[in-house]
């Protein structure tokens, strides 16, 4: 089984069904194209696995004419399981387009994406999964009655898995404490 490291330190949640924040969750415009992990402002974001940045841009914002949200940018790392978008974070100078990554290696840190707090997480990590040689614009939105868009993969299970690594992890951990 694929090693996955956790993109944020700590346990997470991962939402699943009809969670707002699920992969494919319908939402007032479009359907969610990705899975978000809630986490406050500043946390610092690391690979889930090792690969070759193939896309740093604006992720939401004026720039993508997503004006609602605030402006924030996603790294897009291509690896063994595919593309991995990691949005809604800020860019950091030592992570460039054509540079290889190792897993663990920091991405950048989570940024506030939501104006206005309506009792709701106003900052996460956004994480999409994209098919080989995909990137971001490639991948039409989901709009209502649509079919997920050709590219688009389900980031769920990996995610789940990158739990499984801290699970483990916390597992050894206890067991030295029982030492
Ligand atoms: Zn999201």
């Amino acid at each position: 089984m694929t090693i996955y490291y956790p993109p944020i330190e700590g346990f997470f949640n991962v939402p699943i069904k009809n969670h707002y924040g699920s992969f494919g969750v319908k939402r007032k415009y479009s359907h969610h194209c990705g899975v978000d992990l809630y986490a406050p402002v500043g946390t610092p974001v690391y690979a889930i696995e090792s690969g070759t940045v193939v896309e740093i841009e604006w992720f939401t914002g004026p720039e993508t004419q997503t004006d609602w949200w605030l402006p924030t940018r996603c790294v897009s790392i291509e690896g063994d399981t595919g593309v991995i978008v990691y949005g809604e974070i800020n860019k950091i100078d030592n992570v460039l387009v054509g540079f290889k990554v190792s897993q663990g290696c920091r991405l950048g840190s989570v940024q506030r994406v939501l104006r206005h707090d309506k009792g709701k997480p106003t900052s996460m990590l956004h994480i999409q999964l994209l098919e080989h040689g995909m990137i971001d614009n490639d991948i039409p939105s989901w709009t209502h009655g649509m079919d997920k868009p050709k590219g688009l993969l389900d980031p769920t299970q990996m995610l789940i898995q990158c739990q499984l690594g801290i699970l483990s992890d916390n597992i050894n951990t206890n067991k030295e404490n029982l030492k």
